[in-house]
């Protein structure tokens, strides 16, 4: 190396290609990591299905339920199958500060109304009505083969599972998207309208009830298979939660297999990661507290009583401190919440090559350049976001170089052109420091999001050493 060379590489930033720095073994380790994590965004999702392969892991790893009466140094809950935290108890006292990773596990999709089903005049075709939840290009969901998964609950209290689509012989269901040919006026019209919601129909069936005199009998056809299959009346719609997801397995991508494509990277990839770190907490040589907090409704502004916002995180806390034997009043808590730190786990819009555009590359997250921490998001002059102190970034920025994880700065794109958010500023207001931290995504929101296997690992590494060092 040059004088010149060894200068700038001293003097200057720069990011590193996970594939050029890392060690053989680490290549290897991210390779088999993506196995697990393909299992499971194939398996869990939907919120409940993610709630519910956590609970699973959590208990096989022997996590305490935070209600129950038996002592531990793993706790969780799982909180009206939507959100889930758990937590491992370091040495240090849990009011002394916690060190949490917070991932979401919404993620956008197209959810059917509560009246779903009719039957379309003139086609006679068995539909259900759509409502979609969060940022979706609507376009991008017409045509594509989709699953149905979800929750109804019957009169009884019962509760009926729903997951059709995921199995090779499963029907799968599509909303029909107009063909070119007759595309005339659709074309004329701006992207963001060229699907109107009300155009976002799925067919369900076709096949009519055998009796011709029946008006919507091809409805009613479809109301007596759901009743066979699952007990189910009209009525059970009205409450239930149905989600479409886009049908199939995540899948590896490119040619050396470096890639991911899949549903609901964003945010269910900061979600596996963060639960794979906390699995490595050993509470033996564990310095401080670690938990993970995986929200709901992140995607439609953390509200409700699942989202980050929600008091049950609060909650949560003075139950550890209970479970530890520490004071636990709300004194307590704030302070705990005071010195503790986030990382407010979410997904960055990595470099898409074909719109390159639309970010600063110098700010940017680069695929296989490692974990991305986002100092602030926000639009409008960073409206909206917690911009974490520098204190904190340089910690965690130097804890990651030290321990040889690769990262990167990454910003959401150019100023101006456009923006968003993540819980960062939420759980910020609790008095934690927070920073946004987490894994680049090319192509976002997209049925089929594109993530490399160099970052999930980055991430999981970023998570791992947090927790044990941070
Ligand atoms: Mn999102
Ligand atoms: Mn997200």
């Amino acid at each position: 190396m040059s004088k010149k060379e060894d200068l700038a590489k001293k003097l200057g930033y720069q990011r590193k290609n996970f594939w050029q720095t890392a060690t053989e073994t680490e290549k290897k380790g991210a390779m088999k990591f993506a196995e697990g994590y393909k299992d499971f965004i194939s398996t869990a999702k939907t919120v409940r299905e993610t709630v519910r392969y956590t609970e699973k892991v959590l208990k096989k790893n022997q996590f305490t339920p935070i209600e129950s009466k038996k002592s531990s140094k793993k706790y969780y809950q799982a909180y009206r199958e939507k959100n889930v935290i758990a937590a491992v108890i370091g040495k240090k006292p849990v009011s002394e500060g916690i060190n949490i990773v917070s991932p979401h596990i919404d993620s956008p999709r197209v959810d059917l109304k509560q009246n779903p089903l009719y039957q379309d005049q003139p086609t006679q075709l068995g539909m259900m009505r759509t409502h979609y939840y969060g940022g979706i290009k609507k376009y991008q969901w017409m045509s594509t083969p989709l699953a149905l998964h979800g929750v109804l609950v019957k009169k009884n209290g019962e509760i009926v599972n729903v997951s059709i689509g995921e199995n090779d012989d499963d029907p799968i269901f599509m909303m029909p998207d107009l063909l070119p040919h007759l595309a005339a006026e659709q074309y004329r019209k701006k992207i963001g309208d060229a699907i109107d919601a009300s155009q976002m129909n799925l067919i369900f069936n076709s096949i009519p009830y055998p009796d011709e005199k029946m008006k919507e009998s091809v409805k009613l056809n479809a109301l007596v298979i759901l009743n066979e299959k699952y007990g189910i009346t009209e009525t059970d719609f009205l409450s239930a939660e149905l989600e479409l997801v886009p049908a199939g397995k995540a899948r590896d991508s490119g040619i050396d297999r470096s890639l991911l494509v899949g549903y609901g990277h964003d945010d269910r990839v900061c979600a596996y990661t963060s639960l794979q770190a906390l699995l490595k907490a050993n509470p033996d040589n564990l310095n401080r507290t670690s938990l993970i907090f995986f929200s709901d409704k992140e995607e439609i502004g953390s509200e409700g009583n699942t989202g980050a916002k929600s008091a049950q995180f609060i909650d949560f806390i003075s139950e550890l401190l209970k479970k530890n034997g520490e004071k636990y009043d709300s004194y307590t808590v704030r302070k705990t919440l005071m010195k503790s730190q986030i990382l407010s786990a979410d997904v960055n819009a990595a470099i898409n090559p074909n719109f390159p555009q639309v970010h600063e590359k110098e700010n940017a997250v680069h695929i296989g350049f490692g974990v991305s921490i986002t100092k602030y998001t926000g639009v409008r002059g960073k409206g909206g976001s917690n911009d974490a102190h520098p204190e904190f970034t340089s910690r965690l920025i130097h804890l990651l170089e030290k321990e040889k994880v690769n990262w990167q700065m990454g910003a959401l794109g150019k100023v101006d052109q456009g923006g968003g958010g993540t819980i960062a500023k939420f759980l910020a207001a609790y008095g934690a420091d927070v920073i946004d931290c987490g894994t680049g995504v090319i192509g976002m929101h997209a049925p089929y999001e594109l993530i490399s296997k160099a970052d999930l690992y980055s991430t999981f590494r970023a998570f791992e050493v947090f927790f044990k060092k941070g």
